[in-house]
């Protein structure tokens, strides 16, 4: 850090001012981050070159900052990456040279394809030296594999792969082993442009992290620029929270990076602000087990109960033509055109939901009364049933169309419930109390039956009305209530963030049988008797944020219809890899190996009777393992619910929340631990 801030060594010296960022600078910064867990280091390493890009290639600041986190573009842009192993093996052979059988049997050794990609070319003879690669021509060749589309695109994207692959460094010496159990630690270029094609960098980069190094590389720049002295720790930290309150309401670095260069971090706030096409990060809710913990939460506070709808998770973003000029940002789908103005709707996920609901955006002017001319609303999408006028379950929500919706086809019609809003006519509300937001909410408004509604909603402290309004939710098809904070600081809209300020109180919590948990398939095994063709029961895992790992937490076996399980075949055979990757944490004793292993894309939210500590899976094992029987938390009687298409693996339950949700049950009913029956 000292360094970054007297501005001094840069750490790659044969990179000139104005030339593009040598992909090799990157890949030693993450060689580097690689080699630490300490966080501190982590960010030090990131800002020092960061602070390079400032002062020498600015211009090329955003593709470095995307490909540190393993990006290419916002989410809502829906470019990803995630490429098969099939295809990266092929584009190994088939650029090395090697068949695809040793390329097979090296990566049963390594387990790793960004090592068998290294080793590969470390073998290969090379006639002439490649050109070097830079930070904008990955960026560029990886954007061009993850948009192809069409007829003929596997083979375009493996040829885009062989292209790239091609010109990257080793940085082996010719045959040069690898050391399999340790990594090579080196700065291979090939092996990091697989991570990135894998969607996954695994470097113990958090984003946070990389958001934090950038404040302070800014800081320092512009100190330096203005010929001011070293910044103080107060500055850098001043600078992290600017950045921090800015990204939370404009997640888009395609934004913020350009406004970045241009007026300095100390201007960012006044110039980047919550805008209509760029969605934020959704505002997240704690569970409660009963009334009473609520009542204890918001002891002597004003709170409100609002019915929870389940639906999917929407957010109608919409800038009326008249004001359309007013933000850069607002990329507008053909179905968000109307005589009105430009409409976005964004998922949980920030991912453009438009293709899926053309008939909310359609029936969308109508809602909107005359005077508002901008906003951005945070509501739920319900199945609707037009003839008896009320709210269906989840269930038949699931059976509409994703893609490609035309309005004439809708047959499952949705009804939008509103219950906050974020902006309006050109002003941020986040900062306002919710009593106020919900109190524009109503003014720009107006309620069509089955098209549009407000969250239906009773503020009170008493326990008996409250026990009402849960039943009355209840029977009115939802899923519980939703209790949050009305007045001051507490009740601010905290994007992304999973806040005691929303508590969710669900029926089946009363039930006491808890949340439900949201876990990705990893592995599955052959079915028995009548289900011999499909698979009959899977691996499941929760996802551990700190590590970047998958840690495994039970099998599962029950919740699944005939048909479920057929379809569920179909969806997960294309997925099947040679063994398991190594972020994923399992139990490697002979019994305990699923028949397939898969590459992790499925979310299904899963039901537990309760949590147990298991010497067998490795569910938060860093926090309850160590005692040499127990190894992690898993899941007794688990049974699947539902697939959640609206998750990403990474947005699975992390491990905290679930040594969270073992620690928050009885504790006397764990005293037996070690037991799993999870069949
Ligand atoms: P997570 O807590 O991880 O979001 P989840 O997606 O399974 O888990 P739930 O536990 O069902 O979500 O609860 C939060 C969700 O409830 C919100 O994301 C939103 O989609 C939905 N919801 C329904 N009605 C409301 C409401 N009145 N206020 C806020 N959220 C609501």
């Amino acid at each position: 850090q000292t360094t970054l801030k007297s501005g001094g060594k840069d750490p790659y010296p044969d990179w000139k001012a104005g030339d593009p960022v040598p992909y090799a600078a990157l890949c030693t910064t993450f060689s580097k981050i690689e080699l630490t867990t300490k966080r501190l280091e982590i960010v030090a390493h990131c800002a020092l070159f960061l602070r390079q890009v400032l002062r020498l290639t600015p211009e090329d600041l955003l593709p470095v900052v995307l490909l540190m986190i393993g990006k290419l573009a916002a989410d809502y842009a829906g470019v990803e990456l995630g490429i098969g192993e099939s295809l990266i093996m092929k584009a190994i052979g088939e650029s090395t040279g090697r068949n695809l059988k040793t390329i097979k049997e090296d990566q049963q050794k390594i387990g790793d394809l960004g090592l068998v990609a290294a080793k590969s070319r470390s073998n290969q003879p090379t006639m002439f030296k490649p050109k070097p690669l830079t930070v904008r021509g990955i960026h560029e060749g990886l954007m061009k594999i993850a948009t192809v589309e069409g007829q003929g695109s596997q083979g375009r994207k493996v040829d885009g792969i062989k292209k790239l692959l091609s010109s990257a460094d080793t940085n082996l010496a010719k045959g040069q082993s690898i050391d399999i159990t340790q990594d090579m630690g080196g700065p291979s270029e090939a092996k990091f442009i697989i991570r990135a094609l894998e969607g996954k960098m695994r470097l113990g980069l958090a984003e946070k992290s990389l958001q934090v190094a950038l404040a302070h590389a800014m800081v320092v720049h512009d100190a330096s620029k203005d010929g001011k002295k070293v910044p103080s720790e107060t500055d850098l930290k001043k600078g992290e929270e600017v950045f921090k309150a800015v990204y939370n309401e404009l997640p888009s670095y395609e934004v913020v990076v350009p406004a970045l260069l241009k007026g300095g971090i100390w201007n960012i706030r006044d110039v980047c602000k919550l805008q209509p096409g760029v969605p934020l990060k959704p505002m997240l809710a704690k569970p409660t087990k009963s009334i009473g913990e609520v009542l204890d939460r918001f002891e002597g506070k004003d709170f409100t109960c609002e019915f929870k709808y389940d639906g999917e998770r929407a957010q109608i973003h919409f800038v009326a033509h008249d004001s359309e000029t007013e933000y850069a940002a607002i990329a507008a789908p053909t179905e968000g055109k109307s005589d009105r103005g430009t409409s976005n709707i964004f998922s949980r996920n920030s991912e453009d939901l438009s293709k899926k609901y053309p008939d909310i955006l359609a029936k969308l002017p109508t809602w909107v009364k005359q005077g508002t001319k901008s906003f951005v609303l945070d509501c739920e999408t319900v199945a609707w049933d037009v003839e008896k006028k009320h709210v269906l379950p989840f269930q038949q929500l699931m059976t509409r169309k994703k893609k490609d919706v035309k309005v004439e086809d809708v047959k499952v019609k949705v009804c939008v419930f509103a219950f906050d809003l974020l902006f309006l006519n050109g002003e941020a509300l986040v900062n306002k109390s919710f009593r106020e937001r919900r109190d524009l909410m109503y003014s720009a408004f107006e309620e069509v039956e089955g098209e549009f509604s407000f969250a239906k909603f009773g503020n009170t402290h008493e326990i008996e009305e409250i026990q009402t309004l849960l039943e009355d939710s209840i029977a009115a098809s939802c899923e519980g209530l939703m209790v949050k904070m009305l007045d001051g600081v507490e009740s601010h809209y905290e994007p992304s963030r999973r806040s005691q300020n929303w508590l969710k109180v669900k029926k089946d919590y009363l039930a006491g049988a808890g949340d439900s948990l949201d876990l990705v398939v990893l592995g599955a095994y052959y079915g028995k008797g009548k289900r011999t063709s499909v698979y009959g029961a899977f691996h499941l895992a929760c996802y551990n944020t700190a590590t970047e790992k998958y840690e495994t937490v039970c099998n599962i076996g029950t919740g699944f219809s005939e048909a479920i399980l057929a379809e569920l075949h179909a969806a997960l055979s294309p997925l099947v890899i040679d063994r398991a990757k190594p972020f994923y944490d399992h139990s490697t004793g002979k019994n305990d190996q699923p028949d397939v292993w898969f590459e992790p894309r499925f979310v299904w939210e899963v039901k537990t009777a309760d949590l147990t500590l298991s010497p067998r899976y490795r569910a938060a094992a860093s926090e309850f393992g160590g005692d040499g029987t127990h190894k992690g938390v898993s899941l007794r009687f688990p049974r699947f619910i539902r697939v959640r298409d609206d998750k990403k693996a990474e947005d699975a339950t992390s491990s905290r929340q679930v040594a969270e949700m073992y620690r928050k049950q009885d504790v006397g009913k764990n005293a037996k631990a070690g037991v799993d029956d999870d069949f």
